[in-house]
C-alpha cells in the first residue's frame, strides 16, 4: 500500500476548522456536510476524520471502529434525509470517486449522497 495523503486538501481544512461547512451529521470518526455545489436537491458528503485518500485506502487501512462508524454515519445521514425506501423515501445514490479515472477532485475519501430527484443513469459517457 502506498497512499500519500495531502493534509492541505479542502476537506482536511474543514476537519481542522480552517474552512466552514454546513454540517449535517457528526460522529466520533466521521463528518457529513452539504456539498458546496449541489448536483441534486440533497447532496451531502460524508468523510472519515482520519487521513484516507480514497475508498480503497480506507477499506484496507482504517480500523474496524472507523469503518463501522463511517458505514453507520452514511446510514444515519440517509435516515436524516428521509430518502431511504425503508423510510418511505424515493431513494438515493451513493458515489465515491477515486483517482484520475474516477474523476476525484478532493483527495480525502468522501461519498456523495445524492437524492431528492431521479439521479439518472449511472454513467453518462459510455466506452
Ligand atoms: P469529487 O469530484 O472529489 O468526488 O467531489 C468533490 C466535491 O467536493 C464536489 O462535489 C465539490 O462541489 C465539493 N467541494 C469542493 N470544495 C468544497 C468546499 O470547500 N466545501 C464543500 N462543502 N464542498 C466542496
Amino acid at each position: 500500500m502506498d497512499y500519500i495523503y495531502d493534509d492541505q486538501n479542502i476537506f482536511a481544512k474543514i476537519l481542522r476548522g480552517e474552512l466552514p461547512c454546513n454540517k449535517v451529521h457528526e460522529t466520533e470518526h466521521s463528518l457529513a456536510f452539504a456539498d458546496i455545489a449541489p448536483k441534486a436537491p440533497h447532496h451531502v458528503l460524508v468523510i472519515p476524520k482520519g487521513p484516507y485518500v480514497s475508498y480503497d485506502h480506507f477499506a484496507r487501512a482504517a480500523s474496524e471502529a472507523e469503518i463501522l462508524d463511517y458505514t453507520r454515519a452514511v446510514g444515519e445521514v440517509i435516515a436524516k434525509l428521509g430518502v431511504g425506501p425503508g423510510d418511505g423515501g424515493n431513494g438515493y445514490r451513493v458515489i465515491s470517486n477515486s483517482g484520475s479515472d474516477g474523476v476525484q477532485e478532493v483527495p480525502h475519501l468522501h461519498v456523495h449522497i445524492l437524492a431528492g430527484r431521479n439521479i439518472g443513469p449511472l454513467v453518462v459517457n459510455q466506452p
